[in-house]
């Protein structure tokens, strides 16, 4: 049974390259979609671009609700581009799974083919890997390969909306109910209408198979679920996000009343795990809710100040650089392993206490994703005068490493001793070789023969390096030359797990 509600689509397909307020007349050129993406990348200063999204369309469904089991029934998305020859779509019930002479069952007239993806081999590779890396926070697997007759949720990224009998200017369609999901759900994703467009083509699939899983529309430009244009990768928001950007005439598609400064908020089409409509869905929290989360990938942090050995001032500056493909959620720092600033975004800069007092001091920064997995930056630092030798230190078991005092090999814990994890040493860092020898270590600038006698210091990764017992780092410290370790790597040293460790070519 199915509900006739589908609604008008509109065809939108220019591209505007406005000039800067205020500067000469803007240039105008129009776009068709078969031309591919063709904004003007060189002009001075950067453009304005604004692309209307094609009109998208949802067709209600009822799902039967004893076909929806309260476990998600396979986390396979399969994302087929129909060559060489095209997919052959059946009239029935939305389904994904193949038929001895179909590819696929939906909702259409007659038995239909729709036409194979023809764009470029690297453009279907980049599609791929977007769609990989924007389903990357969920549990779900990205697959080119067929599961039929396995369950599956597929994707047709091909064709255009007239081999199926649509009117042109859809640029993808889904089934749509408010079922957690529809089992089997078969979406497309036209791509003709997108031509080469990378990012559309990708943002239209995730689009169509999200609202598989019973979301709307959003009005944040950024989220693949809008309408709205957007210069760049939309990734799926763990928000709450407003639902709406695809109203007319004051209406939402499903007949909702819009509201907004821009007209175009409306309240979300399913309660989403809720007895009542809201007028904001969190897509991270539905998805996540049915597939779980994927493997985190952690941030990448790096301190850009103060440099490893800076002799500095009490409440000196703190700054890093801090990426995630997911987004950047809130930076920690610590000094001497006690947290003391925590900010909520960029810029990632913080002060040390103005209270430290003379001496070396451990300065790290934690990175925290929108999912809550972090990576870590440290540096040593020196607050007073800097040793120039191991006398001026004030344990004498102490030795002068690059300007700054650190436990030495007679010290508990210090360079060098054995050790089976982190915290064996005062450094916090155990490493080891593939020989099986663990000795604590101490962070060095590379090249610069900071390590005591016995040392070296060896490229432990990038930008760092840690002082190695035994080892000719060739600066003329060192060493038997009969102890070259091989590939040790680090042991238990907090969050950041092991670290491989490279031997650095000698000069
Ligand atoms: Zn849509």
């Amino acid at each position: 049974m199915k509900r006739p509600l589908f609604w008008v689509v509109t065809v939108a397909s220019t591209v505007a390259l406005a000039g800067p307020v205020g500067a000469q007349a803007p240039e105008v050129k129009t776009w068709t979609p078969s031309q591919g993406d063709s904004i003007v990348e060189d002009t001075t200063p950067a453009p304005l671009v604004t692309k209307e999204r094609p009109r998208l369309e949802r067709v209600w469904i009822d799902v039967d609700p004893a076909t929806v089991l309260p476990a998600v029934n396979t986390n396979k998305i399969y994302l087929n581009n129909c060559k060489p020859s095209g997919c052959i779509v059946k009239s029935g019930q939305a389904s994904s799974i193949d038929g001895a002479t179909y590819q696929g069952t939906w909702g259409i007239n007659g038995t239909r083919t729709l036409t194979a993806f023809n764009a470029s081999d690297a453009v279907w590779t980049q599609v791929v890997d977007c769609m990989k890396d924007v389903f990357s926070p969920f549990g779900v697997e990205i697959t080119t390969t067929n599961p039929s007759p396995a369950p599956h949720f597929e994707i047709m990224i091909a064709g255009s909306p007239g081999d199926l009998g649509m009117s042109s200017g859809i640029g993808g369609v889904s089934p749509f109910s408010c079922q957690p999901y529809i089992p089997n759900s078969l979406v497309f994703d036209f791509q003709k209408v997108w031509g080469s467009d990378v990012e559309e083509i990708c943002s239209t699939a995730a689009q169509e198979i999200a609202h598989s899983f019973a979301l709307d529309h959003v009005t944040d430009p950024s989220d693949p679920l809008t309408y709205n244009p957007f210069s760049g990768r939309r990734r799926f928001k763990n928000a709450q996000v407003q639902c709406g950007s695809d109203c007319q005439g004051g209406q939402s598609p499903f007949g909702d009343p819009c509201s907004g400064i821009t007209g175009q908020n409306h309240v979300c089409s399913c309660p989403n795990g809720t007895s009542i409509l809201t007028n904001t869905q969190n897509s991270v929290q539905t998805i996540s809710a049915l597939f779980g989360t994927g493997t985190p990938t952690p941030p990448v942090v790096k301190i850009t100040e103060p440099k490893l050995g800076a002799i500095v001032v009490a409440g000196f500056p703190v700054k890093a650089d801090i990426t995630d493909d997911n987004g950047v959620a809130r930076a920690e720092l610590y000094i001497d392993g006690a947290m003391t600033q925590m900010l909520g975004g960029a810029p990632w800069a913080f002060n040390a206490p103005a209270s430290l007092g003379n001496g070396t001091h451990k300065v790290k920064v934690i990175g925290f994703d929108i999912f809550g997995t972090s990576a870590s930056s440290e540096v040593s630092v020196v607050i007073g005068k800097p040793c120039g030798g191991d006398g001026d230190c004030p344990n004498g078991t102490d030795v002068c490493l690059g300007g700054r005092c650190v436990a030495g090999p007679d010290a508990t814990g210090g360079l060098g001793v054995t050790c089976t994890s982190g915290p064996d040493c005062k450094s916090g860092e155990c490493a080891s070789d593939s020989t099986g020898a663990k000795h604590c270590v101490e962070s060095c600038a590379l090249g610069e023969g900071q390590c005591p006698d016995g040392f070296g210091c060896l490229e432990a990764g990038p930008d760092k390096g840690v002082c190695w017992p035994g080892y000719d780092d060739g600066t003329g410290g060192c060493c038997s030359a009969n102890s070259q370790p091989a590939g040790p790597m680090f042991l238990g040293a907090g969050v950041c797990g092991m670290l491989l460790l490279r031997r650095r070519r000698r000069r």
